[in-house]
């Protein structure tokens, strides 16, 4: 049968945009992410979250940085408008978390976005609403404090089956909580929160501490902070590659049904499967129960050596000479374990 074929035409920019941004936000989770982010590139000193219904009704998040020029707000929510970056080179040296100007235009096409900010020096604020991308009337003045709140409503409305699926499965609100406790251990001179809309008590709440231990013992508590062997290391072999690491490792008696990796490399908070494997690999083959680690490292490495922009959420990096940095983790977390085991088998022995 001979079959005709289908006409080409271009999609409609708003659906183009709605499909783009269902990636980059994919659940609640994603968008506080993203709206944390902001919150610390923006320099705060405290950040608070509030939740409806695990982030579906309502996510608010609010920080005390340096605020959004009222200039600005029209293009705010527009997609590819940033502060961050200006040309192509500097995504090499970039310090910021963001730079592609796609979070907040992406949760305008997917939700009802609310800004809320004051820059210093200003008598009032001014607050302003997004659709679809676009400011929806003039940003109006109104009180506030210092720096930004975002508050999105209504997240997937218009995309019914991620809506069902995302009610249907159990909510994002513990993983929010496990993600704001993941940036306090590393953030250590931020303080976060986190609630549900009407609760009167936070479910997190850390105060800016001196150390990541310190950080440790607010939010997963003193029996875990108590298991824990700081780590560091550093190589400046220019054959290999340069960096350095600082971190904290659960010793022996430390005991989890899961485990915990938290790795930042250049701040960045990231996912990096064969490094999580290999750490995996050392405590499963060290310590005789398999007990599951809890694991916190900061890596820095030159920022020519990782390439931030290998996914929309930007949650995966690829790293150059990794094998290398891989072993070298794995050779010092290794003996610092047998170490830590060896004098503990001693101890019983005596
Ligand atoms: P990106 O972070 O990649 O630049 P976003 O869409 O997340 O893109 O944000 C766009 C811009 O809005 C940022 O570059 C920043 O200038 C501004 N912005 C967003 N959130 C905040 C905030 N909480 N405080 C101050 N400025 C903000
Ligand atoms: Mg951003």
């Amino acid at each position: 049968m001979d079959m005709e074929p289908p006409r080409i035409h271009r999609l409609d920019e708003a659906v183009v945009n709605r499909i783009a941004a269902g990636e980059v936000i994919q659940r609640p989770l994603s968008a506080v992410k993203e709206l944390l982010e902001n919150s610390l590139d923006a320099g705060s000193t405290s950040i608070s979250v509030t939740l409806k219904d695990g982030g579906l009704k309502l996510i608010q998040v609010s920080d005390d940085g340096h605020g959004i020029r009222y200039e600005d707000l029209p293009i705010l929510c527009e997609r590819h408008t940033t502060s961050k970056l200006s040309k192509y080179e500097d995504l090499q040296s970039i310090k910021s978390m963001g730079f592609r100007g796609e979070a907040l235009a992406s949760m305008t096409y997917v939700g009802h976005v609310t800004v809320t900010t004051i820059t210093e020096g200003q008598l009032h604020g001014y607050r302003a609403t997004y659709r679809d991308g676009m400011m929806e009337h003039e940003a109006k003045p109104c009180a506030a404090v210092k720096g930004t709140q975002v508050m999105i409503e209504n997240l997937f409305y218009n995309m019914t089956a991620r809506r069902k699926t995302l009610q249907n499965s159990a909510d994002d609100y513990p993983k929010i909580v496990d993600l704001i406790c993941r940036f306090a251990i590393h953030h250590t001179s931020v303080s976060f929160s986190c609630r549900k809309h009407g609760a009167t008590r936070a479910d997190v709440h850390t105060v800016a501490t001196s150390s990541s231990l310190d950080a440790v013992r607010l939010v997963y508590g003193v029996s875990v902070a108590q298991q824990l062997m700081i780590v560091e290391a550093s190589d400046d072999d220019p054959s290999s590659s340069i960096f350095k690491m600082e971190g904290l490792i659960s010793n022996c008696n430390y005991i989890a049904k899961k485990a915990t990796v938290v790795l930042y490399i250049n701040d960045r908070l990231v996912e990096c499967g064969p490094l999580k494997r290999a750490i995996e690999i050392v405590y499963a083959a060290t310590l005789p129960k398999a007990s599951k680690p809890f694991i916190y490292l900061s890596i820095q490495l030159p920022p020519e050596h990782i390439d931030v922009n290998v996914h929309p959420t930007k949650r995966e990096v690829s790293l150059l000479n990794q094998e290398v940095i891989i072993e070298k983790i794995h050779s010092v977390i290794e003996s610092k374990l047998r170490n830590s085991n060896e004098s503990r088998t001693f101890q019983e022995q005596r």
